[in-house]
């Protein structure tokens, strides 16, 4: 039985469909690029699911109880309790956000240029502080997590094989770390299998190399393990979050995801006095005092009270249902999507939906600008547009997918909303034939999605120059 959402409303803020008219002035005014979009124009915004739900009524009411002490804040006393209760971990470095952790503790890690860093497939800013800190980021995540159609129910696993291979060609001391990211955002939000996360435990132990999770999705990742998993059925989210995060020596977490703050960070260690004393002392001159790294007392009471929510179950099952009702409504009306879905988008594989128009003419990108014109609904392009250029030939590279992510904040949207959604994309596939691609009118040199002004190609002839 598929029960309603499990919660009711009691603050509201108004969204608003603007005029059709105004929608076309607007894009044009964003240079085709939703990211330039104001928030007041969107009626449905699934840019990200980081730090853009909602809190509780308890997280709420927590906050009028921080203390913002410089040093030793109840309120990071009352934050480590959750971080030892939830997550199993002794030592706790709040943080601003992820990357603020991985900043932190990535050079303590990465002990000389040039070393590995192994991961199944790691996040955009996460790759960017390994090769800041002089690392080199590897991916091994499965080949099943690129079939956007064929059903695998851990797409977010490592190919153990694979990786064992390439540390056994190694010399000791050329990898730094391995890095588990759960649910596997950049694949699709996909999971990691107990079984799996296991295996890398045993190759890092073989090999003595140090393991730790990106766990900004750990308590979806352990959902899915439930539901999915044989021998955890039985068991609480609660419970196999502990087990998961066992198997490394600490982790770094954006509390933006499952933490169900809107803003907030952490570096957790198991056991590991030494560098939990080193990271205090690298927190202090990046994001502050070790008792209240980047957050204000209030952020942390918001943040321990985030941690125990984010395990409940009829959260949980609400939540993945919400993105698993999304993604199968629109297969029922022909839209191709990342199948399964994941814990918290549902990615629409454009490539498949709009196979006129070439990768470089960005057909997810194309498909985010008519989502908006449409039904004032924004997502965001997860393809080549994202990409970029290699950074050192500038050469233009093609991704080997094309998708629209429809990303779900938590405890944000009802049902009513994804019915919304589905009905806009009905009406797109109307006229799929007819959608064009972009181009460039300005390219940034880095990180150019966030930035760039685009205008659509303006007929076939022109896109096959
Ligand atoms: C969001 C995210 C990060 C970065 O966290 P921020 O809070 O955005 O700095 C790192 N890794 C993963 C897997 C994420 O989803």
């Amino acid at each position: 039985m598929r029960l309603a959402e499990p919660y009711k409303i009691k603050m509201v803020e108004p969204i608003r469909l603007i005029p059709r008219e105004e929608r076309v002035e607007k894009l044009k005014e964003a240079g085709y690029n939703p990211f330039l979009l104001r928030s007041e124009d969107v009626y449905i915004d699934l840019l990200t699911d980081s730090g853009t739900g909602a809190m509780s009524d308890a997280q709420w009411g927590a906050m009028m109880v921080g203390d913002e002490s410089y040093a030793g804040s109840k309120s990071f006393y009352r934050l480590e309790k959750s971080v030892q209760d939830v997550l199993g971990y002794q030592y706790l470095i709040p943080t601003h956000q992820g990357r603020g952790a991985e900043q932190v503790l990535f050079p303590l890690i990465i002990k000389h240029s040039g070393q590995y860093v192994l991961g199944n497939m790691h996040f955009d800013t996460t790759k960017a502080h390994i090769e800041l800190a002089k690392g080199r980021a590897l991916n091994f995540v499965i080949e099943d997590a690129y079939d956007s159609s064929t059903y695998h129910p851990f797409k977010g696993n490592f190919d153990l094989a694979k990786m064992d291979a390439f540390i056994e060609e190694k010399t000791a001391g050329e990898i730094a770390f391995i890095l588990i990211t759960v649910t596997c955002n950049s694949a699709g939000g996909q999971p990691v299998s107990m079984e799996n996360i296991r295996g890398v435990h045993e190759i890092a132990r073989k090999h003595q190399i140090p393991l730790f999770f990106d766990a900004a999705r750990y308590a979806e990742n352990a959902y899915f393990i439930k539901q999915r998993e044989e021998g955890y059925g039985d068991k609480s989210v609660q419970e196999i979050v502990r087990e998961m995060l066992s198997y490394a020596d600490g982790l770094t977490m954006s509390a933006k995801k499952d933490g169900l703050v809107n803003m907030g960070g952490m570096i957790a260690i198991k056991e590991d006095a030494e560098l939990y004393t080193k990271c205090q002392s690298m927190v202090v001159p990046f994001e502050g005092f070790p008792t209240y790294g980047g957050l204000s007392g209030r952020d942390m009471e918001a943040l321990a009270q985030g941690l125990r929510e984010g395990v409940e179950e009829d959260y949980l099952a609400h939540r993945i249902g919400q993105v698993e009702y999304l993604g199968e409504q629109l297969r029922k009306i022909g839209v191709p999507i990342q199948y399964p879905t994941g814990g918290h988008a549902v990615f629409v594989d454009a490539k498949a939906l709009l196979p006129h128009i070439p990768n470089l003419h960005f057909p997810a990108q194309a498909l985010a600008n008519e989502l908006y014109l449409e039904g004032g609904i924004r997502g965001v392009e997860i393809g080549s547009f994202l990409l970029g250029r290699d950074p050192e030939t500038r050469e233009e590279l093609i991704s080997p997918v094309e998708f629209l992510r429809l990303t779900i904040p938590r405890r944000t949207y009802t049902n009513n909303h994804m019915d919304f959604i589905v009905d806009t994309f009905a009406r797109i596939l109307e006229r799929k034939d007819e959608i064009e691609g972009v181009r460039f009118t300005y390219e940034p040199e880095i990180l150019r999605h966030f930035t760039a002004r685009l205008a659509p190609v303006q007929n076939l002839t022109d896109s096959h120059k």
